[in-house]
C-alpha cells in the first residue's frame, strides 16, 4: 500500500564541531512512496535540501551542511487506499 507523509517535521543539526546549526523544518510537500521507506527517504532528502540552504546562509562561508543528523519529530505516514477496481491511483507515482 502506498503512503503519504503527513505534517512532517524533521529535526536537522549539523556535525561540524562547535557548529550551532540546530533547526526543525516542516516538510510540506507532497511526499508519497510505494512503502513507509521510500517516503522516508525521500523527506530526509527534501528536509536536508532546506537545511542546507538555511545552513549556508548563516554558516555558509565556514563549512558545508555535509553529513547533518536528520530525524523526524513529527508528523506520521498515512496510508492511500488503493482502488481495486478499473482506475489507478491519481497522483501515486508509478516505479
Ligand atoms: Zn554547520
Amino acid at each position: 500500500m502506498p503512503y503519504r507523509l503527513k505534517k512532517g517535521v524533521y529535526a536537522v543539526r549539523c556535525r561540524y564541531p562547535h557548529c550551532t546549526f540546530n533547526t526543525r523544518l516542516e516538510v510540506d510537500t507532497v511526499i508519497m512512496g510505494m512503502t513507509e521507506e521510500d517516503v522516508e527517504a525521500e523527506a530526509m532528502k527534501m528536509a536536508k535540501g532546506m537545511a542546507m540552504v538555511k545552513h549556508d546562509s548563516l554558516h555558509g562561508r565556514r563549512h558545508p551542511l555535509l553529513n547533518p543528523e536528520i530525524r523526524r519529530v513529527a508528523g506520521y505516514n498515512q496510508p492511500i487506499p488503493v482502488s481495486t477496481g478499473w482506475a489507478d491511483p491519481i497522483g501515486v507515482p508509478q516505479r
